[in-house]
């Protein structure tokens, strides 16, 4: 409850700070004519006031926060439903101007992990149900459902009020299990299948990338013309290079002639920040004098199939003889992961399978170059030779040799950075939201021809 309270005051006090700005968009009119007016915007297992970072919180509730937020700006209300997981928060909070999130009572407030949420969809549903009853109808223009959880919540709720539903997976089973780290638990089969109805069901599905939309229609036999990419974005007033590297290290208390390789994220093996921790082991075994120089940042907290093992990595950093140099920060809020990414060296992500991976392109924002696994959406996030670099597989020693490439060439971190943080730049908020405007208009165009069409 305190953390969920202080996480709000943080994001209502964002939200304030460009409060006068919001006011003068909120005049402008509607993105189209056909666009919502308002979206019922669905986030059944985590809540967008959660902190990002660890356990069921990640890139999703970053997602789900920003682009409301920009989606009212450009005059789509938005309400986010999601379930309650605290007795001590009203059930409606306003998370900004023209973004409102909705607590639904579904189980019990504690102890129901992700994994036991199907059963409580029934519940969930009822609640959204019982939310959209209090209003005259039509209060609802679409149904934007994230996560396969939520796109079964949408369906029905998208058919009974008879509008179009727009989805977006964000991971899915078949691409996660087919990437799977060593000893990693795979995804359920009964995942699959709610995964597969959903993109039947689905109006329009909203995919990160390229990539990602062929692995829509590969696997789950999408209808090709019902998937849209939108790149998501990234903050860029929160997470720009600022006052540089050097007084980040001085804020964060970091030795400035240090090199620094941080891991940001959740912990958990899908994530691989063991892969980190065996590099930063071959880097000290080819020469022990890095030792002094070298500081070893994992922020975050554990997560998912990692949760079950909280204490893995500090025993794995034991092991390999590295825990002088690694130094494990639990998740921060993101004003506070800019100075992570500010004063790192560079960011490292050897992730087994990332849809986008949202903190590679905030790191790149603040101006640090990455280091990431060549999979989903890295490989469009990361520019690989320009504002850092992928690497295929994920042997420590390839990305040990990619880290020498910043100790041997100092001045290599500063030219991909500063490439790194104009690269960013196409990844603004705003022009994910005007995107995600596009498919709902396109869903609602098409969802009135269909109904035009049915009733002769
Ligand atoms: N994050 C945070 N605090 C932390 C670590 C991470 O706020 O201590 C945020 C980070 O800014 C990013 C998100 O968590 O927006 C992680 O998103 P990403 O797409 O990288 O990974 P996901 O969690 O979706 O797997």
């Amino acid at each position: 409850m305190t953390q969920h309270m202080a996480r709000l005051g943080a994001l209502r006090g964002y939200a304030q700070s460009r409060g006068h700005a919001q006011s003068r968009r909120l005049r402008r009119p509607a993105h189209g004519r056909n666009a919502p007016r308002r979206v019922a915007m669905l986030s059944v297992h985590t809540s967008p006031l959660d902190q990002p970072g660890t356990g069921d919180a990640g890139g999703m509730n970053v997602y789900i926060v920003e682009l409301a937020k920009r989606l009212a700006e450009i005059n789509i209300e938005v309400e986010i439903f999601t379930r309650a997981t605290t007795g001590a928060l009203p059930p409606t909070v306003e998370l900004a101007p023209g973004v409102l999130v909705r607590h639904i009572d579904a189980g019990p407030y504690e102890g129901l992990a992700k994994e036991e949420l199907p059963a409580q969809l029934c519940a969930f549903t009822h609640g959204v149900m019982q939310a959209e009853a209090g209003h005259r109808p039509g209060h609802y223009d679409l149904v934007h459902s994230h996560y396969w959880l939520s796109g079964h919540v949408g369906w029905l709720a998208a058919e009974r009020w008879g509008v179009p539903l727009v989805h977006a997976m964000h991971t899915m089973a078949k691409v996660k299990n087919a990437a799977l780290a060593e000893g990693d638990t795979p995804e359920p089969a009964a995942r699959v299948i709610g995964e597969t109805q959903i993109v039947e069901a689905a109006d329009r599905l909203i995919a990160n990338t390229d990539e990602e939309a062929d692995e829509l229609v590969r696997h789950y036999g999408a209808q090709p013309a019902k998937v849209a990419v939108v790149h998501p974005g990234v903050n860029l007033d929160r997470f720009r290079p600022a006052d540089g590297r050097a007084a980040a290290r001085d804020r964060l208390g970091l030795p400035q002639d240090a090199v620094i390789p941080l891991f940001a994220g959740r912990i958990q093996p899908l994530k691989a920040p063991d892969v980190l921790l065996r590099a930063i082991a071959v880097l000290l075994d080819e020469d022990p004098s890095l030792r002094e120089r070298l500081v070893v940042p994992v922020v975050g907290g554990p997560s998912g199939s990692g949760l079950s093992k909280p204490e893995r990595l500090h025993k794995l950093a034991a092991r390999l003889g590295v825990s002088d140099v690694v130094r494990f920060q639990p998740p921060v809020d993101q004003q506070r992961l800019a100075d992570w990414y500010r004063a790192a060296t560079v960011l490292v992500m050897p992730s087994y399978s990332e849809s986008f991976g949202l903190v590679a392109i905030e790191a790149q924002a603040c101006g640090t170059p990455v280091i990431a696994a060549a999979v989903g959406g890295l490989s469009v996030a990361v520019r690989d030779g320009e504002t850092g670099f992928l690497v295929p597989g994920h042997d420590p020693a390839d990305y040990a040799r990619a880290l020498r490439r910043f100790i041997d060439q100092p001045h290599l971190g500063e030219q991909l950075g500063e490439a790194a943080a104009r690269h960013a730049q196409a990844f603004g908020w705003g022009r994910a939201a005007a995107s995600t405007a596009d498919v709902y208009t396109d869903a609602m165009q098409e969802h009135r021809r269909h109904l035009r069409s049915a009733h002769g």
